[in-house]
């Protein structure tokens, strides 16, 4: 059912069309109210709508037939007000005397009268010359519907009107039927009753679904003229890309995921990683920390989306450039940023060859990450994607200094990629016992076949919060140990380790000793136990945490075995005399030579992710260098990027992330296998909400006051805003800018910051 008011600009047409809408509600109604007016002043025309349904009300237009008409003043009154009510619809007129109804325009209607303007001025409601008669004739409006005068009441005393509540009871009670058709009402008035032809010679303006218009019904006046602003449609920055230290296209590969399934979105991937399996179970995921979402309901599973993709269609480079005079690079460490510098430039038709000291490729994925964790399956498949691209291997060769020198002279570029070779040591008493040992050097054994040199026994003891110590601890417990401890100095919120990997540690029952730093060790022919000071925390040090202050009070802990997991470093040594790292690039005294570093060894930044992300930025500085026309990778400023406070949180339901499945407890110990099963669905992408990138919601166009935003057939607009361009959505949208009074309102109601305003 729909209903019309007509009134002037200070009547309270607006907030009558809501009191009905509310009653409605209040009977189990779906309803809908608006006003339709701009800036008009006391006086003005102006009309409001409400819209009552037993189900969901999904139009959005104005009412144009209504079943009720509620004219406020009764200057109002005119053919042109009354045309498309419903045969048989009711309208109710403010007016101080009947209105001749039989033989009038007004026959085919239910026509009712009160003097709502006295009834209201009597009770004082407005002022003397404007007189507010919203409250007054919604009385009237009740009592016509057969409404229950007390179910008024409470609409009255929910909104705050209360003390106008006795001029709308007065109103209930005296508004009048127009008596020639008094007896004939016996029912509701229903839109399946013939509609009577208007009277009015007024056209009807031609309207056609919201989203489906092309023409308007402009008024002639040029208000565009107004504007100082202009909205422009734009492709903003998604946290979530800017945040991905691969350079990941995150948005993208997790809206294709969900829309397209997991081809599509591999291929994506594939553009900017070949480790996308890998980065779906290791990755620390700084995308996720930095998703908008976080500040609804928790952050999109990024990581877990990735991972689906990727066991679903493993991601490989699709087009392999040709070139006529193929590069060759030589790449020393088959490590993630080595591995990821030859897929780029092996992609772009060069000749990667890479030398690792190891049997195998892989680096720290192969020799540091334990299989419960990244399956060796699925790093064996990424790097033999890797290869298929022509890259050439040269392994279990450790390099001397005089070699590197000849790399320098026999290629046409050099990339050095050792990673992380240094291990901070510990140097307090005791710390020279046996069973006192590197966790690196632990996992590396365990990894690399030597299963039975890396059994442990009794109570061990992991120094260190990062991913390393949580590794070491894990598959310490896999390995024989009956006790595994984790003494950290800071608390846990510090630990850099990630978060997943820290519960799963506390799931199978390691302890953790927070603000507690190592001192000393003690024992007779090897270790038998440690001395941890407590610590306290003080100010905050360089890395914005708070710095750990050693106290004398210290506790003995008795343990069979101690694994030392307190940071990496980059191991320089490797260098010829004279050899500098600058940045990227490598300097003989101060002549920049054709080597470059890439990965930990260049950054220390300590990741797979960020390993893979400076891989493909070397390759491509390598190959510039070279007189390549290539995109050099950049990660993009992160306060570019769209911040949560632009995205319109209330046009999103709140729903809980989707988490990836673990196996049981009980199940992880016997056979280790790979604990994380990863997201049974890609339905979590349907969480994202698309920061930055307009998803054609329609919403601009919804909320546009001036109705001038329409949807363009394809071709006709789309370089306002590229992502249609990408997304194919076969249409984009155009604003009239002939009547943009530059109000902005699509801007502030665009969920995620896909239109902007701009200086005209
Ligand atoms: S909501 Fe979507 S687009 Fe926005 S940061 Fe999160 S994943 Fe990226
Ligand atoms: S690689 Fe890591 S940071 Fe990048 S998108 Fe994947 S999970 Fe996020
Ligand atoms: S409101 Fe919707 S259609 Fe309009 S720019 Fe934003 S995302 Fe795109």
């Amino acid at each position: 059912m729909e209903i019309r008011l007509h009134g002037r600009g200070g009547q309270g047409g607006v907030t009558c069309a809501k009191i009905l809408a509310s009653a409605y509600a209040r009977l189990g109604k779906s309803v809908q109210t608006f006003g339709d007016y701009a800036s008009e002043r006391s006086g003005a025309p102006i009309r409001a709508y409400t819209r009552v349904s037993d189900g969901e009300i999904t139009n959005r237009n104005k009412v144009y037939h209504p079943d009720h008409l509620l004219v406020l003043h009764p200057s109002l009154l005119g053919a042109d007000v009354i045309q498309r009510l419903a045969n048989g619809g009711m309208l109710v007129v403010n007016s101080p005397t009947a209105i001749s109804h039989e033989g009038s325009i007004f026959a085919p209607f239910h026509l009712a009268t009160v003097d709502a303007t006295a009834i209201a001025r009597r009770h004082g409601i407005g002022t003397r010359s404007v007189v507010i008669v919203n409250t007054t004739i919604a009385g009237a409006y009740a009592k016509l519907l057969e409404m229950d005068l007390k179910l008024l009441e409470q609409v009255y005393l929910d909104l705050g009107f209360s003390s106008n509540f006795a001029a709308a009871k007065e109103a209930y009670e005296q508004v009048k039927l127009s008596p020639a058709i008094v007896d004939s009402i016996d029912s509701a008035p229903s839109k399946s009753q013939k509609r009577v032809v208007s009277p009015s010679t007024l056209e009807e303006p031609g309207v056609r679904p919201l989203v489906e218009h092309t023409d308007g019904a402009h008024t002639g006046l040029k208000t565009g003229t107004w504007r100082t602003q202009t909205p422009v449609y734009v492709q903003n920055l998604a946290p979530c890309n800017a945040w991905c230290p691969a350079g990941n296209d995150a948005i993208e590969f997790v809206q294709v995921a969900g829309r397209d399934g997991a081809e599509a979105a591999a291929q994506i991937l594939g553009a900017t990683t070949p480790f996308a399996g890998t980065c779906g179970r290791v990755c620390p995921a700084p995308c996720m920390e930095g998703c908008n979402r976080v500040e609804l309901d928790g952050a999109v599973n990024i990581r877990g989306l990735e991972r689906w993709i990727a066991d679903r269609a493993p991601v490989a480079m699709v087009h392999k450039k040709h070139q006529d005079h193929p590069k060759r690079i030589a790449i020393v460490g088959g490590g993630p940023a080595g591995l990821s510098a030859a897929y780029f430039l092996a992609s772009q038709g060069h000749r990667p060859e890479i030398y690792e000291g190891e049997a195998e490729l892989g680096g720290v994925l192969r020799t540091g990450i334990p299989t419960y964790r990244l399956p060796r399956e699925v790093l064996d498949q990424e790097i033999q994607g890797i290869l298929n691209l022509g890259v050439k291997v040269h392994c279990g060769e450790f390099f001397s200094k005089a070699k590197l020198q000849e790399l320098v002279q026999n290629f046409d570029g050099v990339i050095l990629s050792t990673g992380l070779q240094w291990l901070r040591p510990l140097v307090i008493p005791g710390s020279d016992l046996t069973g006192i040992e590197q966790g690196i050097h632990y996992l590396h054994k365990l990894n690399m076949g030597q299963t039975a040199d890396a059994q442990l026994s009794g109570t061990v003891v992991v120094l260190g919060g990062g991913n390393t110590a949580m590794d070491c601890a894990r598959s310490a417990l896999r390995n024989g140990a009956e006790k595994v401890i984790v003494a950290y100095r800071r608390t846990e919120q510090e630990m850099p380790a990630i978060r997943e990997e820290i519960h799963a540690a506390h799931e199978e029952g390691i302890e953790f000793h927070f603000l507690r730093q190592p001192v000393g060790f003690f024992g007779e022919s090897g270790v038998s136990g440690i001395q941890l000071a407590e610590c306290d925390l003080g100010e905050p040090d360089e890395s914005g945490r708070r710095r750990p202050v050693v106290s004398e009070r210290v506790q003995k802990l008795e343990c069979n075995h101690v694994l030392l997991a307190l940071g990496q470093g980059s191991e320089l040594s490797i260098f010829p005399t004279g050899w500098e790292l600058n940045e990227e690039r490598i300097h003989d005294g101060s002549i920049p030579i054709n080597a470059w570093g890439s990965g930990d060894f260049a950054t220390g930044d300590g990741t797979v992710t960020h390993a893979i992300g400076s891989g493909r930025r070397v390759a491509g500085l390598v190959l510039k260098e070279l007189g390549e026309d290539v995109e050099v990778f950049e990660r993009p400023p992160r306060e570019n990027a769209v911040p949560a406070s632009v995205v319109r949180m209330d046009h999103f339901d709140r729903s809980e992330p989707s988490f990836d499945r673990s196996i049981a407890v009980a199940e992880r110990f016997e056979t280790s296998p790979e604990v994380n099963q990863g997201l049974a669905d890609a339905s979590e992408a349907d969480r994202c909400f698309s920061c930055g990138h307009c998803t054609n919601c329609d919403t601009c166009l919804v909320f546009c006051p001036e109705g001038i935003i329409r949807r363009q057939p394809e071709g006709t607009g789309l370089e306002t805003c590229p992502v249609h361009q990408q997304a194919d959505y076969g249409y984009s949208y155009d604003i009239d800018l002939t009547y943009c009074k530059g109000c902005g309102i699509c801007v502030t109601e665009c969920p995620r910051g896909a239109i902007e305003m701009k200086a005209r």
